[in-house]
């Protein structure tokens, strides 16, 4: 079964995020809606989304867009129809009538509900048609989020389900999980359950809403967003129909039931406007004092709303045995949520699946944790679990584990894909060293470095680890959600505070050596980036010898925000990129004006398609829609360079103090503009400086380490003023740039 052409009916959230997904893809898509003009609007919504749904807005030309009286004609050539109207079955069922009786024999026809089960929308379709119709469950934002659930049942051809898994895994690199029709399937099930668990332990242990977000959050690998930040960003009123839905479908004994319950608070704030971000505000919200912003979050106990206070558990990494033995009330709370999430997950095995690690993968891809509630058991360790549980009766999972106390029980992971991941590569490869930073493994005849700090943030430590692993081919790529968010400024920072500009010297130049040694190496090093590949991450990607990409990334080189400039050879590899072009080869100083442009304006990429115009990537690097392929890709490459040999050196020839003089007259006019202040001028004048050659002339030839030497000088000159200094300690404190 060949997907060439897709109809998508409904085009508000779901609808305009799948066709979006599925131009990405390159695959030709109409989106019909009531009338033109709604879908219309869609596509418009589409084109300026932010962050954007497409790769590229190019892109777009694959919409086609009309309504469902006009043009019902498309579904007659489509090789699959999905259904995104309202949740309401009588309109999915009128829906589904006029498909079925258009549709082309044997295409596949989807609903992407979240919550009817497929029995309900599937009772007035005739046997045949069940067989090709199914649910596709994808979630929001369809671009960015991982998992998509396809729920079948007993009467689905299961030929064609597979072949719909494989394209939506292939083609439009979903991590495609094929579930049975129970409520909530796996992802919402679990996570709407861990939720009401977090919820309702805080109001029983008496949390403030910040403490219990502070530990439902990274101490436990789960986003910082928390319970009740998410609860805000869903929206109150939505997650009141959701649990409504969980209510009436399933059974009484249920323990989801309990913690399902309605709460005053909750009511009272959908009742007064307080939906979350989308309304007044809702846990938590902005209130105005004085001109001033200010973040409140509501007491519990009274329903007032009090300025926030940021909790600040002090843990950078996830270590669940030392938080649950918490002798505060911080180990109480994650003991009671985290076991409660692990009785009800491992209680629905077999009932919602028999592979308990789809539950796991489920909640990695869904909902961005870090791990699944069997890996949280594992990672407990079975022992210390059943040596603290209370009662598990009628849990056949746990029953059997509690007898065999088997620590060993979790197997293989990501069972759900015929890929090989970096997943399932890990546990077979040997760890040959780890230090606080970064992990090396050694896998067959090469070595995997993946960095294991918060967003990836890099260090001494890290540097370390990426040298010491280039005596074998070298892959660069984590499991975790980023790349790398780029040098670790608290790390710098921290130096900086004590006067210990020789220590922040030391580091720097250790990271130039080391991505000199990557790009030099005997051995090919390849970077597999997704999410953000920022500053220093960009800077260890662009010197790798190759870069197998995700589509989903933010990448560039954003130093001068933080009051910088890229010291890591940035400057020097973007700037040589563009030197090789013909435009820079008729005037000199093409290239330098294009990188002073491009990382004087800290732009950023946000895919790989973007990221090749600005030569952050070269139109060789693989582009890879499905993020698990990314491993695979980068083990072919070392297969296909056997014979590696590694780069020649580039030299500059570069124009000095006319060029230099240049970017000030650009500088200035910014400056008259209010574009830039201060600070920014005297940034942008060290940027110059680097890129201009510094204290050169057109016919003297610059090496790597000329540049280098550069790009460290100004770095430094830069970090020891108090205006940069403020920035980057504004940035760590907000996630925002400061203009000074
Ligand atoms: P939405 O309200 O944003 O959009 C629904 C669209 O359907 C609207 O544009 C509406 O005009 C259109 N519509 C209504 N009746 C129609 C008809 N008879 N023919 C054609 N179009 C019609 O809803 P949404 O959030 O995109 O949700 C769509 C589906 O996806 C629902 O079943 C929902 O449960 C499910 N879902 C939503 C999310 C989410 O986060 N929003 C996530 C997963 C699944």
């Amino acid at each position: 079964m060949k997907i060439e052409k897709v109809v998508v009916i409904g085009s508000g959230t779901m609808g305009s995020g799948i066709a979006a997904h599925l131009c990405n893809a390159n695959v030709p898509v109409t989106l019909l809606d009531l009338k033109t003009e709604i879908s219309e609007k869609a596509r418009e919504r589409i084109y300026k989304s932010r962050p954007p749904l497409l790769t590229d807005k190019t892109k777009i030309d694959n919409i086609k867009v009309g309504n469902i009286n006009d043009n019902f004609d498309v579904v007659k050539d489509a090789d699959w129809v999905v259904e995104a109207v309202v949740e309401r079955i009588d309109i999915k069922h009128n829906i589904y009538e006029k498909i079925f009786k258009n549709r082309k024999k044997g295409a596949i026809v989807s609903s992407n509900t979240s919550s009817i089960p497929i029995k309900v929308l599937s009772e007035k379709l005739s046997q045949e048609e069940k067989k090709d119709f199914c649910i596709t469950h994808f979630f929001n934002p369809v671009r960015y989020m991982g998992l998509l659930e396809i729920v079948k049942n007993e009467n689905n051809d299961l030929n064609k389900i597979n072949s719909l898994k494989k394209f939506c895994e292939i083609e439009l690199g979903k991590g495609a999980i094929v579930c049975n029709d129970t409520p909530g399937f796996l992802g919402n099930r679990i996570g709407v359950y861990a939720m009401q668990v977090a919820m309702t332990e805080a109001f029983k242990m008496k949390l403030s809403i910040e403490e219990a977000d502070a530990v439902f959050g990274r101490p436990m690998g789960i986003p910082k967003t928390g319970v009740f930040g998410l609860y805000d960003l869903i929206g109150i009123d939505l997650m009141a129909d959701v649990l409504k839905s969980f209510i009436k479908e399933l059974s009484e004994n249920d323990p989801f039931q309990i913690v399902a319950k309605e709460i005053p608070l909750v009511k009272k704030l959908i009742e007064t406007g307080y939906t979350g971000r989308k309304g007044k505000g809702g846990f938590y919200r902005m209130n105005k004092e004085n001109n001033k912003k200010i973040l409140e979050a509501i007491n519990l106990n009274t329903g007032e709303y009090f300025p926030s206070k940021k909790i600040d558990m002090g843990i950078e990494t996830v270590d669940l045995n030392t938080l649950i033995n918490r002798k505060d009330k911080y180990g109480e709370y994650s003991w009671a949520v985290i076991s409660k999430i692990i009785k009800y997950a491992s209680s629905l095995v077999p009932g919602i699946t028999d592979k308990f690690n789809d539950i796991d993968e489920a909640m990695r891809l869904g909902f961005n944790w870090a791990m699944g509630p069997f890996e949280m058991l594992k990672s407990i360790g079975v022992k210390n679990f059943f040596n603290r549980i209370d009662d598990f009766k009628n849990n056949k999972f746990l029953e059997n584990l509690s007898k065999t106390k088997d620590e060993n029980f979790y197997g293989e992971r990501q069972l759900y894909t015929d890929i090989v991941t970096l997943g399932k590569i890990k546990p077979k490869a040997i760890k040959v060293d780890k230090n606080k930073s970064a992990d090396i493994y050694r896998f067959n005849d090469f070595n995997i470095v993946e960095f294991t700090t918060k967003a990836c943030a890099l260090d001494y430590d890290s540097m370390d680890a990426l040298k010491n692993a280039t005596d074998k081919p070298l892959i660069i790529i984590n499991e975790s959600m980023q790349f790398s968010a780029g040098v670790n400024l608290s790390y710098t920072m921290n130096f900086a505070e004590k006067g210990d500009m020789k220590s922040i010297e030391k580091f720097i130049k250790y990271f130039q050596e080391t991505c000199k040694h990557l790009k030099y190496s005997d051995y090919p090093v390849i970077s597999a980036p997704s999410g953000l590949v920022l500053g220093g991450g960009e800077e260890v990607a662009i010197q790798s010898n190759f870069v197998v990409s995700h589509t989903n990334i933010v990448m560039g080189l954003v130093e001068t925000l933080v009051g910088l400039v890229p010291a890591g050879g940035g400057c020097k590899e973007v700037l040589w990129r563009w030197l090789q072009t013909e435009e820079a080869k008729k005037d000199p100083d093409f290239a330098p004006l294009k990188v002073f442009n491009i990382i004087g304006y800290a732009t950023t990429a946000t895919s790989p398609i973007e990221a090749e115009p600005l030569k952050f990537l070269r139109p060789e690097d693989k582009k890879i829609m499905n993020r698990n392929s990314l491993f695979e890709a980068s083990r072919k490459i070392i297969d296909e360079n056997k014979d590696f040999k590694s780069p020649q050196n580039c030299t500059f020839n570069l124009s000095g103090k006319p060029l230099k003089e240049k970017m000030i007259k650009i500088l200035e006019k910014l400056y008259n503009e209010k574009v830039i202040m201060d600070h920014g001028m005297q940034v942008g004048k060290e940027l110059a400086n680097v890129l201009s050659g510094g204290d050169t002339n057109i016919n003297k030839t610059l090496t790597e380490d000329d540049l280098y030497k550069l790009e460290l000088d100004s770095f430094m000159r830069l970090i020891e003023t108090k205006e940069t200094q403020e920035r980057i300690k504004y940035t760590l404190k907000t996630g925002k740039p400061l203009i000074n």
